[in-house]
């Protein structure tokens, strides 16, 4: 057992007991019940928050950064898709263990990812400690053959996931409606349903997705086009959910969509900047936050998303009470947690123990003001000094294992795409 003594949460200070992966006990300091713990770590001058939930990624693109910059996203992607068939397994296992580094000292327990090379991308998470949602790529291109390949491939990989533990999980992931077969967004959304997984899929990223998809299919909109399809429900992680109209998002509401706003990407790419959150809410819709790729955010790193996405929503809304601190937080963890199914996201008694550490002991929390805005409005994710998930410290003090290893091996495989 762990204790964290005398940590701050939501501003009272308490004793924190965690047992294996999970909360086992929240008690006022300095009470203990007569619990002893195998370790006691004084928390004097520092507050928890639960991890942070990265509800889209690719991670390993976190070693193409900053090599595409101020260009649209047809021409990023054209440059990034050359870069990405130079890849092979060595480049994501040690390109995600890099992004992992990044997750855990900005304070992320959770990711759910989409990426090539899964198995190694899963390993590579697994051994830094956090929780990857791993998922298959179905990208055909319209392309028959390359169809059947991913059906092939996509099969074998969910069988060999049966072997995954409970702290790594697959997803099937269509990368959009402008890249995937209508015969495969069918088939991914079926076996997804057949086998209980969670299907995560580009939408509505850019005006043009909207206009072309509005062409090929009779005046239907990306998210019409999937509805009319059948494939829409509470399993659905849908990325950006950016270019939205009312019928949309009564659409996404009403299947209870998980739409995840990745605002750094959008906002740098020139996607847009509109995401309709308060309507999303209203309508039913869970929302969830994400960085995307590195290559396009151009971090992962989820403290500089909420601030950002704060930002956006009072600015275009032209409301300084658009996404106040308290949905942000939940948008950043809790929601995240309930589109993957997860017991987390939350700090509570019985809850699994995905927690950060913050050092308050600086001048960004000097003032009274409250903990949750000088933390998203002040301070940086470095101020974040202890990260533990699944009830396991995965980085003490700032210090990760293995990080240098991690930077000589991920410059090795660069060089393959140079
Ligand atoms: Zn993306």
């Amino acid at each position: 057992m762990i204790l964290l003594q005398n940590i701050r949460l939501d501003g009272a200070p308490v004793n924190l007991f965690i047992q294996g992966q999970r909360i086992f006990r929240i008690l006022p300091f300095p009470q203990t019940e007569g619990l002893v713990a195998d370790e006691t770590v004084d928390c004097t001058g520092k507050a928890v928050i639960p991890g942070f939930i990265n509800m889209h990624t690719h991670a390993a693109m976190i070693l193409l950064r900053g090599i595409t910059e101020d260009v649209p996203l047809d021409r990023w992607l054209a440059k990034i898709w050359a870069m990405e068939a130079k890849m092979d397994e060595e480049f994501i296992y040690w390109g995600t263990k890099a992004a992992c580094l990044e997750m855990i000292k900005s304070g992320t327990t959770t990711f759910n990812d989409m990426y090539w090379f899964a198995p190694f991308a899963r390993d590579a998470a697994v051994e830094m400690g956090i929780r990857p949602y791993i998922s298959f790529v179905i990208l055909d291109h319209f392309d028959r053959e390359t169809a059947e390949k991913q059906r092939r491939k996509c099969i074998k990989l969910y069988e060999r996931s049966l072997d995954w533990t409970e702290s790594s999980h697959l997803a099937m992931s269509v990368h959009a409606v402008y890249t995937v077969s209508e015969e495969m967004i069918l088939w991914a959304s079926q076996f997804a349903v057949d086998h209980g997984m969670k299907l995560h899929i580009h939408l509505s990223e850019t005006e043009k997705e909207n206009l072309d998809c509005q062409k090929a299919h009779g005046g239907l909109s990306p998210t019409e086009y999937l509805d009319s399809l059948g494939v829409l429900g509470p399993h659905v992680i849908a990325a950006h959910s950016l270019w939205l109209s009312d019928r949309d998002i009564e659409i996404l509401g009403k299947h209870r969509v998980n739409c995840v706003h990745n605002i750094n990407s959008n906002a740098k790419l020139a996607s847009g900047h509109r995401f309709r959150y308060d309507d999303l809410k209203a309508a039913g819709a869970n929302v969830c936050l994400g960085t995307d790729g590195a290559s396009s955010s151009n971090n992962l790193d989820m403290l500089e998303t909420m601030k950002t996405t704060a930002m956006f929503q009072k600015a275009w809304r032209k409301d300084p009470s658009a996404m106040p601190l308290r949905d942000l937080m939940d948008a950043a963890t809790v929601n995240g947690a309930r589109a993957l199914g997860l017991d987390t996201g939350v700090i509570r008694e019985g809850a699994i123990a995905d927690l950060s550490i913050v050092d308050t002991g600086n001048s960004y929390f000097l003032s009274p003001g409250s903990f949750l805005a000088n933390f998203v409005y002040a301070a940086h994710s470095d101020t974040i000094s202890s990260v533990i998930a699944n009830g396991r410290f995965v980085m003490r003090d700032r210090v990760v294992p293995g990080e240098a290893e991690i930077l000589t091996e991920a410059r090795k495989v660069l060089k393959q795409i140079q």
